[in-house]
């Protein structure tokens, strides 16, 4: 006889890994559509360049081929932004910082920016708690189709020193925003400022031009840091072209 208790602990577990399963299809998709989508962009371009090569031959001029721009995405930019500025906040002058996960020593060139709750899950996306400097093994480690049992160990590791780096309970503080989201008690709220907030235009502005700024005052600090794009240019650009009505 199966007794009750049992039974509901056993629905409970299928549940939790019918979810699990279903994060890991969706991000799964999600690389193999990134993945294929760089394989035709390469298949084009080679395409395009074999074509250039027969008209040269033949003593016609090149043809010059526009590249199709992507729109700027406000989310997208300020989560690299946030990304970057977690890699500079995380590390010495010199670019070096210490792994979340693995406590190694690593260099500007060998650290990511890790999140310790996925992107997809869009309120922790610029939760400053939720990303910090992670070695590239530790990071990869982690992707989908990594090998779970040391996933699990990187990130039962990743845990344990968010509690050392920010304060007790801040583990459990991101698992229950975790847990929220996908019972979509926080669908439109997202942390901000380490605050739950509505992520409107004018919020989501308010807060890249904060990052904006630490981005600028962090690059006076460290010689080495190069920023990876313009960011304050191309953010300029947006607001120019999308005027927001007072
Ligand atoms: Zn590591």
């Amino acid at each position: 006889m199966i007794s009750k208790a049992n039974y509901d602990f056993d629905k409970k577990c299928n549940e939790a890994d019918k979810k699990g399963q279903a994060l890991t299809d969706k991000l799964v998709n999600k690389y193999e559509r990134k993945m294929n989508a760089y394989i035709n962009k390469k298949k084009l371009e080679y395409e395009r360049k074999c074509k250039n090569e027969i008209r040269k031959l033949e003593w016609k001029e090149e043809k010059v081929y526009k590249e199709k721009k992507k729109p700027f995405n406000l989310v997208k930019f300020a989560a690299e932004l946030l990304q970057e500025n977690v890699r500079l906040r995380d590390s010495d002058i010199s670019g070096n910082g210490l792994c979340i996960s693995c406590s190694k020593f690593c260099t500007w060139k060998d650290h990511a920016a890790g999140h310790r709750w996925s992107r997809l899950i869009k309120n922790l996306l610029l939760c400053f708690t939720n990303i910090n400097l992670q070695c590239n093994g530790c990071n990869r480690t982690t992707w989908p189709r990594g090998n779970k049992e040391a996933e699990e160990r990187v990130n039962a590791k990743y845990d344990e020193n968010l509690d050392k780096k920010y304060g007790k309970w801040t583990n459990t503080q991101l698992r229950e925003i975790k847990e929220a989201y996908f019972k979509n008690d926080y669908d439109g709220n997202w942390v901000l400022w380490d605050k739950i907030v509505n992520p409107t235009e004018k919020e989501l502005r308010k807060f890249v031009e904060s990052q904006l700024e630490e981005n600028e005052l962090r690059w006076k600090w460290k010689d080495f840091y190069k920023p990876s794009q313009n960011w304050r240019k191309i953010y300029e650009k947006y607001v120019s072209e999308n005027p927001m009505e007072e």
